[in-house]
Order: structure tokens, then C-alpha cells, then sequence
């Protein structure tokens, strides 16, 4: 909260969506920015729901917005699933607020009722064109205001007209002329406030200290110092966040760059610590050279001197290797318990033997989801099956040697492998054991066959990873079924 001094206190930060259809990347990063704020400061951070605009709300918004927010591990302390000290959390239920206001306002002599026809202002814009001047309601003022009855607009009248000078903590000092101030509707006609209106008085009433939000507000903001002005409120601090930018850095992002639902990545695979990762250095760097973050240690480094103010590049390129970076660090289990609680839910029969191979598919996949695809496709099923018959074509395919020395050769691996115990029968030493004799008579006579032998492939991992994989037991009942074969 502000005090007089204009110290803050308590840091408050909100995020605010307007239930409009699904959550993408912008709105994410606007909420996850003023979360780790919020977190960094050990603040509080609410997240409020803005549908006064009934007209383009989408049902169900509500619940995905909800849904999106909680997979990414983005939670707030105040909201309209748990309430808070400030409840309501949605702005169509805080019209009373808005009216007590609104007021106040017409008490003070800032705000009137709208006496105007749709066609009277028509005529005019109509006027103000003809005249070439921009068209400002403030130019219309009625002389004589009838009382409002609710029925009419409510609209604002400017304390002052004057040139506004602000400070923004990413962009620095921003100013703006006479000509952005204008009489805009604090409460439209089907009773709903606008969002110029409500949002101030909401984060007066939750006491935010710092607003995040996107550019488009910035040429709002005299319009909005003006509204704190009349109501003799300070207020909060400004944080704009820099634009997202399709690939190729020229407009912002849309659709057809690629900006989607935020859950279409839990469907593609990705681990939410990693998106999180990505979307904070979109626009933001914590100052020095790391870029795999952890969501404590992004709290940590977090501060909006790190946010530029120029268009962050989104490319989704990126976004892969967050994630395979991410997935890679995770300890096998942890990966195993993601991978499998992903198969269960997007429909993929999991198998016993993911634990094996857990370290082994996070080197290989970008996503769960591809690693998910690798396993259904059978590319590990040899893991689980007992003997393999491989044919004597792919055995000797690039073994460099005829049948009979091929035999000979995973005859002696066999005799060197029996003596490794059960428990130490690792990928260590199974290359330990038989290294020296594949040296010594040929890499590709020896290991090629012993590889085709244990995954019945003609690509897999190398013999020592699969022989510690399938175990002590299945890696000589493979080779003693490769030499039957072997004429
Ligand atoms: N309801 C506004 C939006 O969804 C929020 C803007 C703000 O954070 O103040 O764009």
C-alpha cells in the first residue's frame, strides 16, 4: 500500500483478466510478472476478475483462467475461488462499490449524466470531422445536468485539463498531452462500470501498490490520473510490460505465429517450470548469464530494472530447449512420475519399464509428449520382452565379420559378462568388462553384434546402456540366442 510519503508498506500486486475466451502467452506473462514481484516481496498477489463488459464475455473463461494459472503454479492469496478480506474478486459482483463512487464524484461536481441521443453525438463527431479537430466530449459538457438515474451513461468530468508527466518503473518518464484527457463513461447504461472506472477504484479498495499490466493502457493513463486526481487517491505504480512479438520482431503476436490456448502446452508436453522459465525471459534477464531458471530462483533474481522496454521475440524454437533443458535435470524419478501421469491423462498405455529407461528418454525428447509417442511406438519395447530374434543379416550388417567369428566373439563377451554379480552389473562395468577384448578384435565385430542382439535394432542405445537396462538375466539369454542364430 502507498502511504503519503508514497512509500510502500506491503507490496500488492493483481492480475486482472477479463473473461474473454482462453489465456495466452501476453496475459500469462503479465500474470506471472506481477506474481514473482509479489513473491520477491513477500507481498500479496490477488487475482480479480474484470467482466463488466458482458458483451464479449466467453462462458467457462472464469474456470480456464483458473485452471491455466494453477498448472503453471501461479497462486494467488485473494481471488474469487477463495475470497479474501476484499471479496467480491469479480467486478460484477462489486457494482455497489462502483456506485458509491460514482457518487461521491457526482457529489464533487467530476462526474454528470449523458444527456446525448446516439445521433446527437454522431453529429458531433460528424461536426468535429468537418472541422478537422478531434471529437472530445469534453467539448459538449451540458450546461444544465439532469440528476442520474442510472438509465443514462455516467461520464467523468476532467478536474483539469493539463498535461500529465508520470512515472513508469520499466519505461521510465511518460507524458501525455491535453488532448488525452476526455469525459469517458465511469458507468454505461446497463449499469456495468467501465474498466477505467472499476479498476481504479478496485485496486484503491484491494490497496495495490504496483499495477503490471500490458501497453495498450499506457495512452489511457492521464485519463486514469485524472479519475485518481478527483478522487484524491495516490496511485499505485506503473509497470508496463514490453510487447511480445511474433518471429519475426515486427508486430505483436498473434494466432497465426502460434499464440494459443496456454493448456495446448500442457497437451504438447511441456513441464510448467519450464514454460514459466520461458515466459519470464520474454523481455525479462535476471542480469547475468544463466537462463534455466528454477521458480525460486527466478523469484529471486526478479525485478522489474531487468524488464526491457523494447518487443520480446517469442519462437517457439526456444521454448523447446527450455523444456528439454528442464526435462533433463529432473531425477529419474521425478521424470518417470511426470511421464506417466501424462500418459495417463492424454490416453497412452504406460508401461512398467519407464523407470528403466527414464534416463535415456529425457536425453532424447523435447517433450513429454514425444517421449510419450517413443514409448507407444515401441521404440523401448525390447526392455520388456525376454528373447528377441534378430536376423543373421542385421547381426553381421556392419560387423565387419563372417558368421562363424561374430560367434565367437558374443561366446567370449558371454563368458566375461557371467562373472559381473547381478547388482553390479551397471553400464560402467559391463564396458569395463568387455572393452579391452572389443579393442582388441575389432570395435564394430564385436559390440555391433552384441548391440543387434540385445534391441533386435539396427538403431538403439549402445550395448552397455541396454545390457544395464534389461538387466543381467535378459542380456545373456539374448546373446545365447544370437549365436543359435548366427550359421
Ligand atoms: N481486464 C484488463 C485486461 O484483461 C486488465 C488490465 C489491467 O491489468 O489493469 O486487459
Amino acid at each position: 500500500m502507498n502511504d503519503r510519503n508514497g512509500t510502500i508498506n506491503h507490496v500488492v500486486t493483481r492480475f486482472a483478466p477479463s473473461p474473454t475466451g482462453f489465456m495466452h502467452v501476453g496475459g500469462v506473462r503479465t500474470a506471472l510478472f506481477a506474481w514473482l514481484f509479489a513473491r520477491k516481496h513477500g507481498g500479496t498477489f490477488i487475482l480479480r476478475i474484470e467482466d463488466t463488459d458482458k458483451a464479449r464475455e466467453v462462458g467457462g473463461s472464469i474456470e480456464h483462467i483458473i485452471e491455466s494459472l494453477k498448472w503453471l503454479g501461479i497462486e494467488w492469496d485473494e481471488g474469487p475461488d477463495i475470497g479474501g478480506p476484499h471479496a467480491p474478486y469479480i467486478q460484477s459482483e462489486r457494482l455497489d462499490s462502483y456506485r458509491k463512487y460514482a457518487r461521491l464524484l457526482i457529489e464533487k461536481g467530476f462526474a454528470y449524466s449523458d444527456p446525448y441521443t446516439e445521433e446527437e453525438v454522431e453529429a458531433f463527431r460528424k461536426q468535429a470531422e468537418t472541422e478537422k479537430r478531434a471529437f472530445l466530449y469534453r467539448d459538449h459538457r451540458p450546461n444544465v445536468t439532469e440528476a442520474w438515474d442510472g438509465t443514462k451513461p455516467l461520464r467523468f468530468k476532467v478536474p483539469a485539463i493539463k498535461r500529465y508527466v508520470w512515472n513508469d518503473l520499466v519505461r521510465g518518464e511518460l507524458s501525455a498531452g491535453e488532448e488525452a484527457l476526455d469525459d469517458f463513461i465511469l458507468i454505461k447504461s446497463d449499469g456495468y462500470p467501465t474498466y477505467n472506472f472499476a479498476h481504479i477504484i478496485d485496486d484503491h479498495e484491494m490497496g495495490v501498490s504496483h499495477i503490471v499490466r500490458a501497453d495498450e493502457f499506457i495512452a489511457s493513463t492521464p485519463k486514469f490520473l485524472s479519475l485518481y486526481d478527483a478522487l484524491e487517491i495516490t496511485p499505485p505504480l506503473f509497470a508496463t510490460m514490453p510487447p511480445i512479438l511474433g518471429p519475426d520482431g515486427k508486430h505483436k503476436l498473434s494466432k497465426r505465429d502460434g499464440a494459443k490456448d496456454i493448456l495446448d502446452y500442457r497437451k504438447e508436453g511441456y513441464l510448467p517450470e519450464a514454460l514459466v522459465n520461458f515466459l519470464a525471459f520474454l523481455g525479462w534477464n535476471p542480469g547475468d548469464e544463466r537462463e534455466v531458471l528454477s521458480i525460486a530462483e527466478l523469484t529471486d533474481a526478479f525485478s522489474f530494472d531487468h524488464i526491457q522496454k523494447a518487443g520480446a521475440k517469442f519462437n517457439e524454437e526456444k521454448l523447446r530447449w527450455f523444456n528439454h533443458e528442464h526435462l533433463k535435470r529432473l531425477p529419474d524419478t521425478d521424470f518417470t512420475a511426470h511421464l506417466t501421469a501424462f500418459m495417463v491423462e492424454f490416453g497412452f498405455d504406460t508401461s512398467t519399464y519407464l523407470g528403466k529407461i527414464a534416463s535415456l528418454l529425457k536425453e532424447r525428447s523435447q517433450t513429454l509428449l514425444e517421449a510419450a509417442e517413443a514409448v507407444r511406438a515401441g521404440d523401448f519395447s525390447f526392455c520388456e520382452e525376454i528373447i528377441i530374434v534378430p536376423s543373421q543379416e542385421l547381426l553381421l550388417k556392419s560387423a565387419k565379420a563372417d558368421a562363424a567369428t561374430v560367434k565367437t566373439h558374443l561366446k567370449h563377451v558371454s563368458e566375461l559378462l557371467v562373472k559381473i554379480s547381478d547388482d553390479a552389473f551397471t553400464a560402467d562395468v559391463v564396458k569395463d568388462s568387455i572393452f579391452g577384448y572389443a579393442t582388441e578384435q575389432g570395435r564394430s565385430a564385436v559390440l555391433w553384434p552384441m548391440r543387434v542382439a540385445l534391441s533386435g535394432k539396427e538403431k538403439s542405445p549402445d550395448p552397455f546402456i541396454l545390457s544395464a537396462l534389461i538387466g543381467k538375466e535378459k542380456t545373456l539369454a539374448r546373446i545365447a540366442a544370437a549365436q543359435e542364430i548366427l550359421r
